[in-house]
């Protein structure tokens, strides 16, 4: 939906009555914004948050979701082109699919950010504004290990096994070297075994972040290595993944009786996950705070827009295969059951009802 200060004046009616919404004062034209999908909730926060700032900052707004479907997406993003928004954010499904229709909105002069996930094999694309993905990794390791620690204190090597996040998303490979930065020592170190010996983005990966694929790869898992061993973690990246991983250990009994649950981490502090955590099955989630990417993300929009200079704060890192994206790096927090209360309750995030 476009909502345009003419489109508001039909439907208030009078002057007057549009006087009375001053987030609308300006018509700077309009924002294309490209999700990737409704079915987890996290996007829809990024994509409210940033029509909300949008529009306070005086544009309209064309808000699409494409459901992971890359052909949808691709469309969605040309017909933004075809009707002249004068900038497209993309959070992209998969980051090396969209080129050709790049190129063309920078022939238009149509500037382009790269949403959270990095879009490769472009020279189209502007900025990048995003989290420190490497340290989301590391810092779900980090806790996989605190769990480890607590709940199986005596007991090494720990057996864990290993989740990636969809290889044609870039952070995956952030996330999961991050991840190994802080688990290879303690491999190498005998401290950790991977019962499964499966290793590596190439075996590990889960295509389009799907829970259900997860679950199936988790129970296959079980059955070939787990008859008589005991699973102790599983780094899982995302939330959703870690749905699917907990139904997989709880449909063999973990969680119940002398089989304690396995530590399982996550990333986006969804409302599921974190009544899981509460409930003491999921151990921990990295909540990245969509509301503060979206502001960022809505400056740098507002700055190359009226000519000046996006505020970044890293100019290395994200080499998309054709140049090095000049980025805003926010910084993930790691939640566990002792302070999900401050970081979501107390940041206005949840409410606490929310949680129950
Ligand atoms: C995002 C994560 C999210 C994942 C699945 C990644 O690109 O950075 O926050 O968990 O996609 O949606």
């Amino acid at each position: 939906m476009i909502l345009t200060r003419r489109g508001l004046m039909a439907l208030a009616g009078t002057t007057a009555a549009l006087s009375a919404l001053p987030a609308f004062a300006q018509d700077k034209g309009t924002i294309g914004i490209a999700m990737p999908t409704k079915s987890s909730s996290r996007w829809i926060s990024d994509g409210d948050s940033m029509v909300a700032a949008f529009q306070a900052a005086g544009y309209a707004t064309d808000l699409q979701y494409a459901e992971d479907d890359i052909p949808t997406q691709l469309s969605q993003i040309e017909n933004m082109i075809t009707s002249g928004v004068k900038a497209l954010v993309i959070a992209a499904i998969d980051g090396t699919t969209l080129s050709n229709a790049l190129d063309n909105a920078a022939a238009m002069g149509i500037k382009v950010i790269a949403y959270d996930r990095l879009i490769r094999d472009s020279g189209s694309v502007d900025y990048y504004a995003t989290f420190d993905n490497f340290k989301v990794g590391v810092q779900q390791a980090e806790s996989l290990v605190k769990g480890l620690n607590e709940r199986f204190a005596g007991v090494k090597p720990w057996n864990v096994e290993l989740f990636g996040g969809s290889p044609d998303d870039n952070n995956a490979f952030f996330f999961y070297n991050g991840a190994m930065s802080v688990l290879q020592p303690l491999i190498d170190a005998g401290d950790i075994v991977i019962p499964s010996g499966q290793m590596g983005m190439d075996v590990v990966g889960t295509l389009r972040w799907d829970g259900a694929v997860a679950q199936a790869r988790m129970d296959n898992l079980l059955s070939s290595n787990y008859g008589s061993t005991q699973l102790h973690g599983v780094l899982s990246p995302y939330d959703g993944l870690s749905i699917g991983i907990l139904s997989s250990v709880k449909g063999v009994g973990y969680g119940s009786g002398d089989l304690p649950m396995p530590i399982v981490t996550g990333q986006d502090a969804e409302i599921p996950s974190v009544k899981s955590m509460i409930a003491g099955e999921q151990y921990s989630t990295i909540f990245k705070d969509t509301r503060e990417l979206a502001k960022v993300t809505v400056g740098m929009v507002d700055a190359v827009l009226s000519g000046g200079e996006p505020q970044i704060n890293d100019t290395t890192t994200y080499d998309n295969g054709v140049k090095v994206v000049p980025s805003y790096l926010l910084e993930p927090v790691s939640v566990d059951v002792t302070n999900y209360e401050a970081i979501l309750v107390g940041s206005g995030y949840y409410t606490a009802d929310q949680l129950k």
